[in-house]
Order: C-alpha cells, then structure tokens, then sequence
C-alpha cells in the first residue's frame, strides 16, 4: 500500500501552474541554520502564517517564520483566487455552536476579513490583480431553492444582501445555458493568490519578520516557559509558537501537534487555465467579470484573469489521487458552463489540496498557553487566513477574546486513521455526487 504521503505528492501537480508562470519569485530565503531566539516562531508560509507574522511583527514583536518549501506552495499559491465573505460550512453550524449573538459576531469578522485584504493590498501596494463582484449560480431548481434559502438567510439574519436574476435573465449576468438562477454581490471578488502571498511575504519582511524557506520544522516541544521549533539544521526558541501548516502539516511536520492532523482532511481539487481570449469574448462571458461558483457538492468555480483566461475550478479527488484523465474531465466541465469555448486551447493544469473539517467550520486553537494553531478553512480561505493571523496577534499580544470566539467551535477527527479515512470520505461524498447528477 502506498504511503499517504507518496499519494499527496502525487496531487500536489504544482509543475503546470498558470501563477507560477505569471510570477517572477525572488530568490530563495536562506535556510534556517543554529539555534535562534525570538518571541513568537510561526510555522508554515501561507496567507495565515503570514497573515500572523505580519500583525505580530506590526505589533512589536520579534517575529521568525519557517516554511518547510516556498511561500505560497500550498493552498495560498495555488487556489481559485475567490475572496469571498463567510464561512465554508455557511452560518448554521455557528449559530448552533455559538448562539445568535456568537454568530453575528463570526459574520462581522468575515466581513472584516474581506476588508482587511483589501486594507493590506492597498496599504503595502500589492499588485494582485484585485477585483470585486462574485456571483452565487445554481443549475437545478433544487439547487435554486437551497441558494434562495441561504441567502435569504443571510439576508433577514445578518442584513447581507444579494442582487438575484432569475430564469432566462441569467444569461446577462452569466453567458451560460447551464444556470437557472444567479445572486450577485459586490463584497466578495477574485485576486491572484500567488502575487498577494508574495506580496504579504515582503510585507511581513518589511515588518521586521526573519522568513526561512526549504526550513520544515520537524518537531516542536516546550523549552522553560515557551517552546523550541526543530528543523533538520536548526532551531528556534520562542515565547510562543503559530502553526498554520495546513494539509501539510502532517508529511513535514509530523511531530508537530500531532493531535490536530487527523482533523483536517486533504482533498484535492484543480484549475485549467485557458489560452488567453480575445478581449470581446472574455468580456462577454461573466458580467462585471465576477467570479462565479455553484452550489454542487462538487462544485465549479471559475473566473477571468487579469490577461483574459478563464481559471476554471473543478473536480475533486477526495482519496489524495490525481483523477485519471483530469485535463479531459476539466475541459469538459468547461465547455458544459461555456459551450462557446469548446475549440479553446488550455494552457496550464494544477491542483492543490483544500484542508476540509468534518463540519466544514475552521479550526483553530490554543495548546497549553505557548501554542496556537491555525486550520480548516474548508475552501474559504482566501479572505479569512487574513483574519485568523490578526485574531492570533490579538490573542498573544493584548487580548484573546476574539480567537476564543472561534476557537470554542468544536471539531472531531475524521473516523479511520490516516489509512482509512480517505477511503471513508470517498465513499460518503459518492452518494452526494450521485444526487447532484441525478438533479435531487
Ligand atoms: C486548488 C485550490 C483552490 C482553492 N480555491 C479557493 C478559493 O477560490 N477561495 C478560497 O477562499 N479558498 C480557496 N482555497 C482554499 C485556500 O487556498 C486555503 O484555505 C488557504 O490558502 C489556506 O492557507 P494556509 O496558510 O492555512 O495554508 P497553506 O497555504 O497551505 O500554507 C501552509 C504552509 O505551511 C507549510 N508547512 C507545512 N508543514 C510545515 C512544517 N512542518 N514546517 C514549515 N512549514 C510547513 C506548507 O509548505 C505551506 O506553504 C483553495 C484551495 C486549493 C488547493
């Protein structure tokens, strides 16, 4: 049986990526070497351990970030770029868990997070390509009943209005045959991911923050009052630790928290870029060039860049493989939403995996008084990472009750072990897939 971790390299599919190729990285951070000291050490260099750098090294304090590859080579580098306002699980599972008041609250900091990506972008001058528009679209009129009940939901409760299109209609909003109805709204928007994490990585080293890449930290233990960060050629001793590793925490690190791995889940999911379009037909696809997801279980999610390719998302693959004929698979789902692309060229294919929890709520926490941790953002991370690293400085440095907000949300660990809850997960998700196709 092959190692989950041989399975996840095999996904990682990190090679042909549209953003690595629209980047120009600086070189390399140099490699953390001896023992060092400083107040806070954050592990993992994705929006939410920059995000926590940031704030903490806005704050004061000395701040080292060690990241086991690049910044942004996982899910900050690579996903469908949709900054969008809420939770991945919707308000439901907070509502039960932290009363009608908790919940307003929670909302409030994601409409801040949305705010507060755009507060940084401007501030620190990070040119990510950002835009504001994003539209809700359902393909069935059972996926339209459950889009209107959300929403409207959120509207009474929470006063988040949405601009609805109906029937025939859609196709103003969205030249597509495949929608019956769409809900569009300003607040939420698309960036590039990989230029906004390197644009947070200078921000944070502008701050003041020592950044080490190809530096995974291998173990971390309590060292006197705080704790001891442990790569293959050095160390860092701190005050207190941020571990924001996501779904690779537990192939570089895994003596690092052991106890949250089994709480997230890796699921894999993709992107196909095409060849850029002519100007007129890329304007003519998505109005207000918003992006676009539905609400499938497996769901589509697509947007233009800023050179006029259509970043399609799609497909998942919840055993941490590649999908046999994935670029086939994609290409299709493409052309069902965009019939008028069917002749199209793609020119770049990537997947990346997206850290789900059992209740698709985000998971953070505090071990003993030294050690936060920072995860499950279920596919919603983009906005809210930025939030998660200020609500950790919060908690370290003045006051924690906005972290512990969060952090009372409950979480159980995926029922298997790391042998069998993939295959579990597969199984479950089968069923919902077949009730999507099957239109119930
Ligand atoms: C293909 C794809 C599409 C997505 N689309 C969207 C979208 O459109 N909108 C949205 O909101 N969200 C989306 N997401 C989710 C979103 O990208 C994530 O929620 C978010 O990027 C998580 O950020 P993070 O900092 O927690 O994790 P990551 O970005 O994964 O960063 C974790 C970092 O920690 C490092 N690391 C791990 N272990 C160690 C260790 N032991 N020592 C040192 N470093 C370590 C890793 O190398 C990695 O760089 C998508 C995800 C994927 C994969």
């Amino acid at each position: 049986m092959l190692r989950p971790s041989l399975l996840r390299s095999d996904t990682q599919l990190n090679t042909d990526s549209y953003y690595e190729a629209s980047v120009t990285r600086p070189p390399a951070q140099p490699l953390l070497q001896g023992t060092v000291r400083a107040d806070v050490v954050v592990i993992g260099g994705g929006y939410a351990g920059l995000s926590a750098a940031l704030e903490l090294a806005e704050r004061g304090r000395r701040v080292v970030l060690l990241e086991a590859e690049r910044v942004g080579a996982g899910a900050s580098g690579r996903n469908g770029g949709q900054a969008i306002v809420g939770y991945a699980c919707g308000m439901g599972p907070l509502e039960a868990q932290l009363g009608a008041e908790g919940a307003r609250q929670a909302w409030a900091m994601s409409l801040e997070a949305v705010r507060l990506l755009d507060e940084r972008i401007a501030r620190h001058g990070i040119d990510c390509d950002r835009v504001h528009g994003y539209l809700y679209v359902a393909d069935s009129p059972r996926k339209a009943r459950a889009l209107h009940a959300e929403l409207d939901a959120l509207q009474r409760d929470y006063g988040f209005a949405v601009e609805w299109t109906e029937g025939p209609a859609v196709r103003e909003r969205i030249d597509s045959p495949r929608y019956v109805t769409a809900a569009y709204e300003a607040v939420s928007g698309h960036l590039h991911p990989l230029k906004y994490a390197l644009g947070l990585a200078r921000a944070a080293q502008a701050a003041g923050v020592t950044l080490h890449e190809h530096s995974p930290v291998r173990r971390l233990r309590p060292h006197g009052a705080g704790v001891r960060a442990e790569t293959d050629a050095g160390a860092v001793e701190a005050d207190f630790a941020v571990v924001a590793g996501n779904c690779t925490l537990a192939e570089h690190g895994p003596g690092v928290l052991r106890a949250i791995h089994p709480r997230i889940m890796p699921v894999g999911t993709y992107i196909l870029a095409t060849e850029p379009l002519p100007r007129a037909l890329a304007a003519s696809l998505i109005r207000d060039n918003a992006a676009v997801c539905d609400n499938n279980v497996v769901l589509d999610y697509f947007r233009l860049s800023a050179d006029d390719r259509l970043l399609f998302g799609g497909r998942v693959s919840y055993t941490t493989m590649t999908p046999p004929r994935l670029r086939e698979t994609m290409q299709r789902r493409l052309v069902r939403v965009f019939p008028q692309l069917a002749g199209v060229r793609s020119t770049h294919l990537w997947g990346g995996f997206v850290d789900i929890t059992m209740n698709r709520a985000p998971d953070f926490g505090r071990v003993g008084e030294r050690v936060y941790y920072l995860q499950g953002f279920s596919g919603h991370g983009v906005a809210l990472t930025g939030l998660a690293g200020r609500l950790v400085a919060e908690a370290i440095t003045a006051q924690s009750e906005r972290f512990d907000l969060l952090a009372r949300l409950r979480h159980r660990a995926f029922p298997g072990g790391p042998w069998l809850r993939t295959p579990l997960l597969a199984l479950g998700m089968a069923w919902y897939r077949w009730r999507d196709a099957l239109g119930f």
